[in-house]
């Protein structure tokens, strides 16, 4: 049921600035003051930052997508016949009753079971 996000947390391009050179850069051909990308090309401060923002923007729509998969995939459970509690040889019991105010506990889980859903007991 559950899909794995396929985002990773970007990471800033860690780089020291202070040894910038004044070039073309590579990646807006913008003449700036550049540092060498992980894959050997001149890239500015501005490309830099553009390239995470672009990151977080993918995976700002990666997280908003499994939101509205999420809430359209609401679960939905049928419940039970009603019952009502009687004492049948001298212990109690539920048996089915349409005007019953009561939920056999075994038969809840079963269909929440059912409907895919998973339940926790209390300890
Ligand atoms: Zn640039």
């Amino acid at each position: 049921m559950t899909k794995p996000l396929k985002a990773v947390i970007p990471q800033r391009m860690n780089a020291n600035w202070r040894d910038a050179i004044l070039q073309e850069c590579d990646c807006c051909n913008q003449y700036r003051r550049t540092v060498k990308a992980s894959d050997g090309t001149a890239i500015c401060a501005s490309c830099a930052d553009g390239y995470y923002t672009d990151q977080l923007y993918h995976n700002l729509e990666i997280a908003m997508a499994r939101i509205a998969e999420l809430e359209a995939s609401q679960l939905t459970v049928k419940l039970p016949e009603l019952c009502m509690g009687v004492v049948q040889s001298g212990k109690a019991v539920m048996v089915p009753y349409a005007g019953g105010h009561w939920l056999n506990k075994t038969a809840v889980i079963e269909a929440i079971r059912a409907a895919g859903g998973t339940v926790q007991e209390a300890k």
